[in-house]
């Protein structure tokens, strides 16, 4: 039984506990390629959440990390079988009752633990954060913590070299052989500002990649998963440490 894991913690352990900061990690139910499974960011969520914590949690911070959410928004990937997708105004709803318990019980300060690109929490933070002035609520997106560059040698956001040796290091069991794999080939918006940054708008999945992926995972290994595992635990569980020790009221200089 970890402490600092809500769902395998009990009454027992809680009833005079004080919590500091929560942790919500929240993901997706997406296809991944051919050859990752549909609960890739959820996983990846779990095991990168729950280590950080861990690690935290023996430097003395007192953090709890929620149950995972496992639907993302998807609005993007209606026509790929069994993607499941929750609308924004839904993750408001979420959001809003678990903020109203932690708001009421005094933990104070939230962290969003983001492991999809679809998930955009920004414009609903600044919406609860009015609403609930009390509460400290931030997002953080795991995958943007390091230089992945330094880490694997092809780039991409979707079920590429990154996730793929990540899944292999942590739910081997779980990915398919490698001439399973497809190429995760992007193809760009033929306006060229698009792929300048400057203007957005949503990628229609089925029509950008014909394996749903989005970068070459053929590079992928178990060694770049576990390195990159490992000192992306290791920064994140700064953070929870930085976040348990800050003073809500007096955050800046
Ligand atoms: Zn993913």
């Amino acid at each position: 039984m970890r402490p600092y894991i809500l769902t395998e913690t009990n009454w027992d352990a809680l009833r005079n506990e004080n919590f500091e900061l929560a942790i919500l990690p929240w993901g997706a139910t997406e296809a991944h390629n051919f050859h990752l499974p549909y609960s890739t960011d959820n996983i990846q969520a779990d095991l990168i959440a729950a280590e950080s914590a861990r690690l935290a949690w023996d430097k003395g911070a007192k953090v709890i990390v929620l149950p995972t959410i496992p639907f993302g928004v998807n609005t993007g990937q209606r026509d790929i079988y069994l993607d499941i997708n929750i609308n924004p105004s839904t993750q408001f709803a979420i959001l809003s009752d678990i903020i109203e318990v932690l708001n009421h019980q005094k933990i104070y300060k939230l962290l969003i633990f983001n492991s999809h690109g679809g998930n955009d929490f920004k414009a609903i933070v600044r919406e609860l954060g009015l609403k609930y002035p009390k509460m400290f609520i931030c997002v953080s997106n795991w995958y943007q913590a390091l230089d992945r560059m330094e880490y694997f040698d092809n780039s991409g956001d979707h079920a590429e070299e990154m996730e793929t040796s990540l899944l292999l290091y942590l739910r081997p069991d779980l990915v398919l052989p490698i001439d399973k794999w497809g190429e995760g080939k992007e193809k760009k918006n033929k306006i060229k500002a698009f792929s300048e940054g400057w203007v957005w708008t949503e990628r229609k999945w089925t029509q950008i990649s014909e394996d749903t992926g989005i970068g070459n995972p053929k590079l992928a290994t178990i060694d770049k998963g576990a390195r990159y595992f490992h000192d992306v635990t290791i920064k994140i569980s700064k953070l929870l440490c930085d976040l348990c020790e800050a003073d809500i009221e007096n955050m800046h200089e």
